[in-house]
């Protein structure tokens, strides 16, 4: 029997995308997954609470966390975005929450919730779900396509959706069928630094200003950085990870990354000393800082690295110290020689390319019936429930299109 649709992949997208055609009429759905277990990436995101969505609801607000994919999201996003993904979970049953930050979890805070509500929904409404049926090929036949999955299993579909996610066998079925492949790198992940000077304020988080030099390219970014026991994480950090995830890569995870630890210039700073100076003359530099927002031992970690003296009082520092201070507040320059483990969240930067994609219904221009959503795009966005976003959105619409055709 050929099938209006088979899927590839068990993921968020492919669950979307299954619900979404067979609400609209499409008959014979199939997901074919290629491990035991469908959605697993749920399962383990935002630490077993999956942080499914976010509350920023304005659209050019929204593609601001996509570095690659940005443009073509507005148009998708206009037709299913982070509201009506709140709104379509909720109509289904499952509670979510809106975190202080705008990241959407399960009430619940478990994301086993999120899998038993994708799963119910589509056992009702008739999707077929064959797990451990890794697909390896696919050919072109008259009316459709013929796939070949796992043990020698063929399907026949009018229809097929890739979503296989960061997965390589995804990129490589696109490829057969003539898809042209963005070079997949990583994205989301922290700087290591050979700099030792901060291993003493590993788990401090605070907001700073950064900037990433690349080879003369420059990244600019502000938010909570995350100090680790080799370097640095945190939002701010992960962020800067994903827009520079390619030229990092290119350049072998070195860079220059400057910390404006005070989030202020250097007059300020300036300012703020000289009469912190005067006013704890008598006082040791090393036990009273200035600056509130800097932890403790921060400060003394920096006034180490710059050999002052433990004992020194504010009196007695020479100016040449203060202004070193300053410039090690305000503009510190760590060496980054590599990249980190990554954060809770990892995701690939490249697959399939945008140009050979209409947008309007996320079918490939170059093989008729062939569609994709998902990770296996050259999408991702930066953390905060982004990456599940648009594997929502490119899933409702490829689902929706193939059965308004
Ligand atoms: C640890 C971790 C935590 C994360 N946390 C979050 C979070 O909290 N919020 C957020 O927005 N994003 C998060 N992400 C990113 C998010 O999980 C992905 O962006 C998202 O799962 C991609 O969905 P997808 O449907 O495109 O692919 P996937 O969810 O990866 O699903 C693809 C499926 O296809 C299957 N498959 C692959 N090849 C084949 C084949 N040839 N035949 C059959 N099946 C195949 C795979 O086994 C897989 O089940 C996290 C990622 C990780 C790794």
């Amino acid at each position: 029997m050929i099938s209006d649709l088979v899927i590839i992949g068990g993921g968020a997208s492919g669950f979307m995308a299954a619900i979404t055609a067979i609400s609209r009429g499409l008959r014979s759905v199939v997901i074919l997954e290629a491990t035991s277990k469908v959605l697993e990436k749920v399962r383990i995101s935002g630490g077993g609470r999956c942080n499914l969505t976010n509350a920023c609801c304005d659209i050019s607000n929204l593609v601001n966390n996509y570095p690659r994919g940005e443009k073509q999201l507005i148009g998708l996003f206009n037709r299913f975005s982070t509201t009506e993904a709140f709104d379509w979970f909720q109509e289904k049953g499952l509670s979510l929450k809106v975190e202080k930050d705008g990241r959407v979890f399960p009430c619940s805070d478990s994301s086993e919730d999120v899998i038993k509500c994708l799963t119910s929904v589509a056992k009702k409404s008739g999707v077929t779900i064959l797990t451990n049926s890794h697909v390896q090929k696919i050919r072109i036949i008259e009316h459709g396509f013929k796939l070949l999955a796992k043990g020698n299993n063929l399907f026949e579909a009018k229809n097929v959706l890739i979503c296989t996610g960061g997965h390589p066998s995804g990129r490589r079925l696109a490829k057969s069928l003539g898809h042209s492949i963005v070079p997949a790198v990583p994205s989301l992940f922290s700087f290591s630094t050979c700099d030792k000077s901060l291993r003493s304020c590993s788990g401090i988080t605070l907001d700073v200003q950064i900037k990433l030099n690349i080879n003369n390219i420059k990244y600019a970014e502000k938010g909570p950085i995350l100090i680790t026991h080799k370097g640095f994480s945190g939002p701010v950090i992960l962020r800067l990870s994903a827009f520079s995830a390619r030229i990092l890569n290119a350049n072998n995870y070195k860079g220059e990354l400057k910390i404006n630890w005070l989030c202020m210039n250097e007059s300020e700073a300036r300012l703020i000393l000289d009469s912190y100076k005067v006013e704890n003359a008598k006082k040791k530099v090393f036990n009273n800082k200035p600056f509130d927002k800097l932890p403790r031992s921060l400060w003394k970690a920096i006034l180490l690295g710059l050999n002052i003296d433990s004992q020194l009082k504010w009196a007695d520092i020479s100016n040449y110290q203060k202004e070193s201070l300053v410039k090690c507040l305000i503009m510190k320059t760590y060496a980054i020689n590599g990249r980190g483990p990554f954060g809770d969240e990892f995701v690939t930067a490249g697959g399939v390319s945008l140009k050979e994609i209409d947008f309007k219904t996320m079918e490939s221009k170059i093989c008729k019936g062939l569609y994709f959503a998902g990770e296996v795009l050259d999408i991702d966005g930066v953390t905060g429930g982004f990456n599940f976003q648009h594997c929502w959105t490119s899933g409702w619409v490829a689902g929706g299109s193939i059965v308004l055709k």
